[in-house]
């Protein structure tokens, strides 16, 4: 009864990648999650909802600021969403270090609240660490990648546009969208002044034209709303809910469970692979063990790293596969802590139509071909919008009456906001471990979480504020105010690393096909795998490398190899 060809842990962005395609190749999958069934249009119960329909217009109380700080800090948690997203309380960490965790616990994970950017990696970020002399070498490159980021951008639908760029190749895109007047104004006066900076429209998982394979997932075009975080009644964006794991299930050979914590991998010394998981029912907390040729352990970065860790045995005392030591460390994250506001005078009769899912984008252009010496190491991807103030939900502006009511009829100035996404530097101190005396409510250690940001990145950060002022000052902006946020990692919600790919098992822990080097039947494609971090959003590359590895997996099996 609990046996099976493969075991998926975790059913967000990766692991539904991984359910998908070993289930097409017919192989029997146990789909396991800890947290509830979320199904698609079923359970988005805000889905629809004004903003008046909200006891508190979509912002949270105080009290729940006071008894959830952490994940009251993501622009993105609110009274339309707070359903998927873990709350402080209900699972606590050890912040050994400030660290933002956030975290969604359902089945779909954190692919029902992404903000959907998606960019391919190119050479400079995999030839990064050898180049730079950090982490330690990529085991693969962007050309072992490029035909899996086609693969996946197919399916799930990336709209975007050609750039014909080194530092962000092109993929298979819907049609692009577009930036409005002072954007398109503010990009050719960059360009004017700065040639080595282009700037592009982004690219994002909405569908703006599906394709016969979205419609045939269910899948309607996006209607530019932006309340994806709700969950979206027209499969406008990419979702493990909508389409990863319906896709898998249509095969016949999907299990999908939720409510199932994995509180480690088993290993069989003898047979020296491993055998399948342990889960503890997160309603009951009866134990159940499940068997399984393969496993994917697809639990979201920090997660994955604690899951490993729990599984010891006289074989791997301190962890799965963790024969030197280095689980758990190396993690980085992406560095957000630049930001630049302006206003824009000019365009004062025009607007724009709905709410556009990306924003415009500017590749690294620091460090790119070689090191630059700028006092710091590596780049930066910027990104910047414009839109007209007063009219967004939120700006609310105290009044009654007629005039008031005029008032709120005109849009306000054009304001332009700029920020950073930029590359941190994987350090051997910045790492996760296991508390030895807190448990949570399933008896699993208590994760400690050990990572901050340091000097390199603030230096980036202070370059990106000079930069970005003087990019919108040369683009006519008025009123410059750049800054540091000050932001805690983890914040940024793109933790990686942990677990890394490598050639070389004294220095890593997974080999180019993102099997343990110690215990190759089990696969590690979320975040945690990651050498090092880049400057892009890094949930395309997961679901690239899931689908690339889970084929192989197959082949493996074939071969009897695993
Ligand atoms: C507000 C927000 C904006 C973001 N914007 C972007 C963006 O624009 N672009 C981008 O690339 N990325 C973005 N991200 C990050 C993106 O969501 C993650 O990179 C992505 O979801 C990671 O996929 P995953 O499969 O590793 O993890 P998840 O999607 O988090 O899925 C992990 C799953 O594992 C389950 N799980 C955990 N532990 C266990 C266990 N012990 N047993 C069983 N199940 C377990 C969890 O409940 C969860 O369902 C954003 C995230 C947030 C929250």
């Amino acid at each position: 009864m609990n046996q099976y060809d493969a075991i998926v842990i975790g059913s967000g962005i990766s692991g539904g990648w991984a359910a998908k395609e070993l289930c097409e190749h017919g192989l029997t999958t146990l789909l396991l999650e800890r947290g509830r069934p979320v199904e698609h249009l079923k359970d988005y119960p805000t889905a629809t909802k004004n903003p008046w329909d909200f006891p508190h217009r979509g912002d949270m109380p105080e009290k729940d600021h006071a008894e959830n700080p952490v994940v009251n800090r993501c622009y993105a948690y609110g009274e339309a969403t707070q359903h998927f997203f873990v709350k402080d309380k209900a699972h606590p960490y050890i912040q050994e270090k400030p660290f933002d965790w956030i975290r969604g616990y359902q089945v779909g994970g954190k692919s029902l609240l992404w903000a959907r950017q998606t960019q391919r990696w190119s050479p400079f970020e995999f030839e990064g660490p050898a180049r730079d002399g950090f982490a330690v070498p990529w085991p693969i490159g962007y050309h072992d990648l490029a035909p899996w980021y086609s693969h996946v951008e197919k399916f799930a639908g990336i709209s975007g546009n050609k750039d014909n760029l080194p530092q962000l190749p092109d993929g298979e895109f819907l049609p692009p969208w577009e930036m409005n007047c002072v954007e398109k104004h503010i990009s050719g006066k960059i360009m004017q002044k700065y040639p080595d900076r282009p700037v592009i429209i982004g690219r994002c998982a909405h569908l703006t034209k599906p394709q016969p394979i979205h419609l045939e997932q269910g899948r309607g075009q996006c209607q530019a709303r932006s309340l994806c975080e709700r969950g979206c009644p027209f499969g406008g964006y990419f979702n493990s809910n909508s389409t990863t794991i319906p896709w898998a299930q249509r095969t016949g050979k999907l299990t999908l469970q939720p409510f199932s914590v994995v509180h480690s991998i088993l290993y069989d010394e003898k047979k020296g692979k491993a055998t399948g998981v342990r889960v503890i029912d997160a309603r009951t907390k009866a134990v159940t063990e499940y068997q399984a040729r393969i496993i994917f352990v697809n639990a979201a970065c920090l997660n994955t790293n604690l899951i490993l860790l729990n599984s010891t045995s006289t074989r791997f005392p301190n962890g799965l596969g963790n024969d030197n030591g280095l689980l758990g460390h190396y993690i980085a994250f992406h560095n957000y802590r630049g930001n630049v506001s302006a206003e824009f005078e000019g365009f004062p009769d025009s607007y724009y139509y709905g709410r556009r899912p990306t924003e415009v984008f500017i590749p690294s252009f620091r460090n790119l071909h070689k090191h630059e010496n700028l006092g710091f190491q590596r780049g930066y991807m910027s990104y910047f919008g414009a839109g007209r103030a007063g009219w967004q939900q939120g700006d609310y502006k105290p009044g009654i009456g007629r005039e008031f009511k005029d008032s709120i009829t005109e849009p306000g100035p054009w304001y332009v906001y700029m920020g950073m996404q930029g590359e941190t530097i994987p350090k051997f101190e910045n790492h996760v471990r296991l508390s030895p005396d807190q448990k949570d409510e399933w008896g699993v250690p208590q994760l400690i979480t050990s990572v901050a940001y340091d000097d390199n990145d603030d230096k980036m950060a202070a370059d990106f504020v000079t930069q970005g002022s003087e990019m919108l000052e040369a683009a006519g902006c008025k009123n410059i105010n750049g800054f540091n946020n000050h932001q805690n990692p983890g914040l940024d919600i793109h933790e990686v690393g942990g677990v890394r790919m490598g050639k070389d098992p004294k220095t890593s822990l997974l080999n180019e096909w993102n099997q343990l080097h110690h215990c190759k039947n089990v696969f590690v494609t979320d975040g945690a795998c990651m050498t090092s971090t880049g400057n892009q959003n890094p949930s395309l590359t997961f679901m690239a490398l899931t689908a690339r590895a889970a084929n192989h997996a197959v082949e493996e099996l074939k071969k009897q190899n695993l």
